[in-house]
């Protein structure tokens, strides 16, 4: 097991702007990572030229993730909506490719955000083809879709590990794997383990969040058992730390995500932190397993 350890770019910035690429590509590097997370909720926003050289400037891998929004979706039976999810989805696609990254990850199925009710048949099939056509597309340029395991208040279309990976058969694609957040388990699991030790080898992305996601460790996630459920799955993809506060705004993604409270301030404080906690637990899980 050796992780590469991430950070998405809501730690550091809203709109990618120029001067907002600079500082989360040197913030990044300078905290110890070795990967930023693109926030790709905009894909067409962003220069994706002027990102990819500066990651390459500090030598930082990438990935790329967004939710799908009500009114571009594939979880839908609406055509003009499905169109519009689809487009948004190649566009991430494009994005991801543009910055040189080897993951599309996240809510890529469905819209981030409460739904009326539950998710219909034909919005689900329409929801699985999409992703098997993104997915047989990703895998031409060699990126891979990890789909997020969000909570009920985020989609209707499944909400736990066991679910995930129903509609992963449904899909049918060699090149989609399941993409676990200790936040969103924390909410729709029993625990945090087994759900790691179901999906084995079809784990393929993890979010790193805090119960209220904000300081690792000063919420309620169990975290040692945790990283010990990735030791023993011999996990070997990213870690990335995920948190919000509303001391950076980002304009498509902060509303979605409910952030309302300030949970930090200090961002150079907070990365720094969360890259030696993740270190500190992958160390002490792997000690224990080695003993
Ligand atoms: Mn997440």
């Amino acid at each position: 097991m050796n992780n590469t350890i991430g950070i998405h770019a809501g730690v550091w910035i809203g709109a990618w702007t120029p001067e907002n690429t600079t500082l989360a590509v040197e913030r990044t590097a300078a905290a110890g990572y070795d990967l930023l997370e693109v926030t790709g909720t905009d894909p067409t926003s962003i220069d994706t030229t002027f990102v990819r050289s500066e990651l390459d400037r500090v030598g930082l891998q990438s990935a790329v993730s967004l939710g799908l929004t009500f009114d571009a979706d594939v979880n839908t039976e609406d055509a003009a909506v499905l169109e519009r999810g689809r487009t948004r989805l190649e566009q991430a696609l494009a994005l991801a490719e543009g910055v040189g990254a080897k993951y599309l990850v996240g809510c890529l199925y469905s819209t981030l955000g409460k739904y009326p009710g539950p998710a219909t048949w034909g919005a689900r099939r329409n929801a699985a083809a999409a992703v098997r056509e993104l997915a047989t597309e990703a895998q031409r340029r060699g990126i891979s879709i990890g789909l997020e395991v969000v909570n009920r208040y985020e989609t209707n279309l499944f909400n736990t590990a066991a679910e995930a990976l129903d509609f992963l058969d449904e899909v049918g694609h060699p090149n989609v794997f399941v993409h676990l957040d200790t936040y969103h388990m924390n909410i729709e699991e029993g625990d945090l383990d087994r759900p790691v030790a179901l999906l084995g080898d079809r784990l393929g992305y993890v979010h790193v969040g805090e119960s209220h996601r904000g300081y690792l460790g000063s919420g309620t996630i169990d975290w040692p058992r945790f990283f010990r459920a990735l030791v023993e799955a011999d996990y070997g993809g990213p870690i990335t730390f995920e948190s919000f506060s509303s001391a950076v705004v980002d304009p498509a993604l902060s509303n979605a995500l409910a952030v309302w409270r300030n949970l930090w301030s200090d961002n150079v404080d907070l990365a720094r932190h969360a890259h030696a906690f993740i270190d500190g637990q992958v160390r002490s899980a792997r000690a224990g397993a080695a003993r």
